[in-house]
């Protein structure tokens, strides 16, 4: 590794509400990582009123995942489209075993090997609470209680299965994310370096 010091090619994993898109945000600002974000990918696609954003807007607003094809399709595009010499990190992708086994495939091709998974620890009652501020503060109208119980159970059935299929493969850290963004931000540097 050269002058710049990290160099990763990571996943943020962990359920809706624990932080992933903040340290995202900030491992992109303070270490020039590629932040590959499919849920902002697809609010700008229904703000812009691309076919993309009319198409995955009913499964948005019902807290339910777009189907596999789309996404994978749209992170393929995304990963190819730039490499960030500092690496990635992709915040809510994979979400289905299916697009992790599609995911290792695209990055197999490209030799551009993930590195590590994060997995950002909150326990369930913080996430509806949590949820519930960023519900009043961003209006994003999936945070409304109802559709907050519905991405939660999409996260059980789903999306924690990923854990195990890309444990076998890749090195997995968990993290407290119950603290400040600053104080889960130096934990997270600290399993980078
Ligand atoms: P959060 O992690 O807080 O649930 P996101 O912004 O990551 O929020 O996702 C918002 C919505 O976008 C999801 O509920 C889903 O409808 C859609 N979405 C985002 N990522 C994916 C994905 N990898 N696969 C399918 N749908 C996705």
């Amino acid at each position: 590794m050269e002058g710049t010091g990290l160099r990763r090619n990571l996943i943020l994993f962990g359920p809706p509400g624990s932080g992933k898109g903040t340290q995202a945000e900030l491992l992109r600002q303070r270490h020039g990582l590629d932040h590959v974000a499919p849920g902002d990918m697809l609010r700008e696609h229904r703000a812009a009123g691309t076919e993309l954003g009319r198409m995955a807007s009913s499964y948005m607003e019902a807290g339910k995942l777009v189907p596999d094809e789309v996404i994978v399709r749209m992170i393929r595009e995304r990963l190819e489209a730039g490499s960030s010499p500092g690496g990635f990190v992709l915040d809510g992708f994979p979400r289905t075993v299916g697009q992790a086994r599609e995911l290792q495939a695209m990055l197999a091709e490209m030799e551009r090997p993930l590195d590590l998974v994060v997995v950002l620890d909150v326990p369930e009652a913080d996430l509806v609470e949590r949820l519930g501020k960023r519900a009043g503060l961003e209006q994003r109208e999936d945070d409304r209680p109802e559709v907050v119980g519905q991405r939660l159970a999409v996260y059980h059935e789903q999306t924690e299965p990923v854990l195990q299929y890309l444990g076998d493969q890749v090195p997995v850290v968990r993290i407290d994310a119950t603290t400040s963004a600053e104080v889960v931000n130096q934990n997270l540097m600290r399993v980078l370096i």
